[in-house]
């Protein structure tokens, strides 16, 4: 897909959906940087995987919800490899309770890693994309951003936000040849969702009509080529990626 002379952020990109994001971009030949909050361990297993690809893949420790050591962190990636093409906005968490309990720390440390962490790695590219007149951001949201989920009003407004984000600064952008977009995953086999129980994943599953959850890579392939130099009409849109459960 003409991923050779590229380079590409994936916050989150050591475990998870992020990992399938980063080593599909690197099989593409992408210089990928994954970001990584504290599982060094995650974030050296996706740096040893990736070398059978001819891309290449850094590793790089920060929290993106802190504005200043994000854009430091970014000002230094820009100058180390030149440039960055594309920003894959995917690190998340969850901290679920019922609204009434939902102390304010787990609404603040939700809305701070998943809303405004993707406003300051986008704060951090988005002046060297609109000199260079290319880009690609892809903003992780969720299915849940959509239909809201019980137990988790924290996390559903961040994502919702997230898709606001998008689609404000598809328009703010495009005359600059940027596109930006979101995918809503449904349910993925992750760490994020492995800490349910079995009988939330049996109910959860139930509801699929694929009747299965969807593998990280089938996340990553659509966000592959959203990055790629094919995609370059298709922006401000939000994709679901989620086996027909919410069409
Ligand atoms: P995951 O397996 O829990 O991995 C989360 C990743 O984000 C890890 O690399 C983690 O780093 C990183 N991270 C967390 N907080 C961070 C911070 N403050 N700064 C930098 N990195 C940070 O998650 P996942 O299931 O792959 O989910 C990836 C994205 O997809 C998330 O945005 C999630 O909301 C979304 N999503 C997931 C599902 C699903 O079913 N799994 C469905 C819809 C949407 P450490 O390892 O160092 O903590």
């Amino acid at each position: 897909m003409g991923f050779s002379d590229k380079i590409a952020i994936v916050t989150g990109g050591s475990r998870g959906i992020g990992r399938a994001i980063t080593l599909s971009l690197a099989k593409e030949g992408a210089t990928v940087v994954l970001s990584y909050k504290s599982n060094i361990q995650a974030a050296e297993e996706t740096v040893n995987l990736s070398k059978e690809f001819s891309g290449r893949v850094l590793a790089k420790q920060w929290d993106i919800g802190r504005f200043q050591e994000t854009q430091d962190v970014i000002a230094d990636v820009e100058k180390e490899l030149g440039k960055v093409d594309i920003l894959i906005n995917n690190a998340g968490i969850t901290s679920d309770n019922l609204f009434m309990r939902m102390k304010e720390e787990e609404w603040d440390k939700v809305i701070e890693t998943n809303l405004k962490g993707a406003f300051n790695c986008c704060r951090a590219v988005i002046r060297g994309m609109v000199k260079r007149r290319f880009g690609r951001i892809i903003n992780i949201s969720s299915i849940v951003a959509e239909s809201g989920n019980p137990g988790q009003a924290n996390y559903c407004a961040s994502k919702a936000g997230v898709i606001g984000l998008t689609r404000s600064l598809a328009l703010e952008l495009a005359s600059r040849q940027i596109t930006v977009n979101a995918v809503t995953p449904g349910f993925v086999a992750t760490d994020m969702t492995d800490a349910l129980t079995e009988e939330q994943k049996k109910l959860l599953i139930s509801k699929i009509p694929m009747g299965r959850v969807a593998d990280p890579n089938e996340i990553a392939s659509l966000v592959t080529y959203l990055a790629s130099e094919g995609a370059s009409y298709i922006s401000g849109q939000t994709i679901g990626v989620n086996g027909a459960l919410f069409t």
